[in-house]
């Protein structure tokens, strides 16, 4: 079980043209604009005790999170310490923010506290800017910037999480030149697609709504993701952890996924809004995916699952059942399923899955007989232009 926590629900000071939660304001009821502190410390007790693991996550997530204030993140890390104390637990926490909000006092108490940092950037300038906006529609990357710089200063560790979109996917090359510059050894990518009018189940027929302009097209993922594999394969491994890669590879060693969207079944990753309400996954704030509010539960937090979403995600279509690829990509993430004509709803990024998994399959065998020889898969890296001279 892990909660990904909304301490300020939708609100952010930038208004990032394809956020997915912006509009949450128009479908969640009203409710407080920071997270009450009765709210906190029942999730922070009650999700302390639920755990069975030693370490409990934290995942505070917005919105931009650090609108809450320093003060809300004192109180809650107190309140950590006091409860973790009590079970015999340890405690770790971590923030993906826009980085725009980051100053002196932000670094000093996250350092203090060990806090990672996950910083929301898209690429060079160009590409940042072309939809991560201000309010008033200017572009935000001069500011994340300046937030970064203030990590560095107090040596915060960070990640990089960059959204793969209309635009960014054409220049896959000088994203991942441009993340390593940063300094980022951990890199995690989102496949951004969102619809007009929204609505909570995407196996509808397409003709029904309209994919909004800022969407990486249904066959694109290939086309940004093979050449930055083929990057880090070559110079990389081993050095940064490129979340989606990592999942793939511990996939075919039999470690099973890390990345929920490619596992077999959803996860308990459970999202906990300001106003207390808990819903089943961060992507699915629909009311259908509510799963109570904490504050009116009768049973403790280990007793929710993620059953619909399970549920929906191993409803699988005719073409996942027989693509060679299931085994890696169990047909993708719920939400991303849309029935694009054939009338059964199979991922929206398939094309490009597909295009990618078959690009990255010679490298897979290797890793696994590596592996299988007792030798680190990262040894790869010496044989590259071995596996790519025999696909020529
Ligand atoms: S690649 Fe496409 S057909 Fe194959 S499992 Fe994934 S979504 Fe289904
Ligand atoms: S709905 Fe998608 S993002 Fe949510 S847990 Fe399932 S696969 Fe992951």
């Amino acid at each position: 079980m892990h909660f990904t926590i909304k301490p300020v629900s939708y609100h952010c000071n930038l208004a990032c043209d394809y956020c997915f939660y912006l509009p949450k304001g128009q479908l969640l009821p009203p409710g407080p604009k920071v997270m009450p502190e009765a709210v906190l410390e029942t999730l922070v007790r009650e999700y302390i005790a639920a755990c069975d693991s030693d370490t409990v996550y934290f995942t505070w997530q917005g919105g931009e999170p650090l609108l809450a204030g320093l003060d809300f993140y004192r109180k809650a890390f107190a309140l950590q310490a006091k409860y973790a104390a009590q079970w015999g637990k340890k405690v770790e926490n971590a923030v993906q923010t826009n980085g725009t909000l980051l100053n002196e006092e932000w670094c000093e108490l996250l350092a203090q506290h060990q806090v990672l940092l996950g910083v929301s950037i898209d690429g060079p300038q160009e590409l940042h800017d072309a939809w991560r906006k201000t309010r008033s529609g200017q572009g935000s990357f001069a500011a994340v910037m300046a937030g970064i710089e203030q990590l560095k200063r107090h040596h915060i560790p960070f990640n990089t999480l960059t959204c793969i979109n209309a635009v960014n996917y054409r220049e896959p090359l000088k994203v991942y030149r441009f993340l390593k510059d940063l300094g980022s050894t951990y890199w995690q990518f989102s496949e951004v697609v969102e619809t007009m009018p929204e609505h909570d189940d995407m196996s509808r027929p397409l003709a029904s709504y309209q994919v909004k302009p800022f969407a990486l097209p249904h066959d694109a993922y290939g086309q940004f993701m093979l050449p930055l594999f083929k990057q880090w394969v070559r110079h990389d491994i081993g050095k940064i952890v490129v979340r989606q890669f990592e999942s793939l590879i511990a996939c075919v060693l039999g470690l099973g996924h890390h990345s929920c969207v490619w596992e077999g079944c959803c996860p308990d990753n459970f999202v906990l809004e300001a106003n207390g309400d808990i819903y089943e996954c961060d992507q699915t704030v629909y009311p259908r995916y509510k799963l109570g509010n904490i504050m009116a539960l009768t049973s403790d937090l280990a007793s929710l699952h993620a059953q619909q979403l399970c549920a929906a995600k191993q409803a699988l279509c005719a073409e996942c059942q027989a693509c060679p690829y299931l085994p890696l990509c169990h047909g993708g993430c719920v939400k991303h399923r849309i029935d694009r004509g054939t009338g059964a709803a199979q991922s929206y990024f398939c094309a490009g899955y597909r295009e990618f998994f078959a690009g990255i399959t010679p490298y897979l065998n290797v890793m696994v007989q590596l592996v299988e020889q007792q030798v680190p898969y990262t040894a790869i890296k010496g044989l590259v232009d071995q596996i790519e001279a025999a696909l020529q």
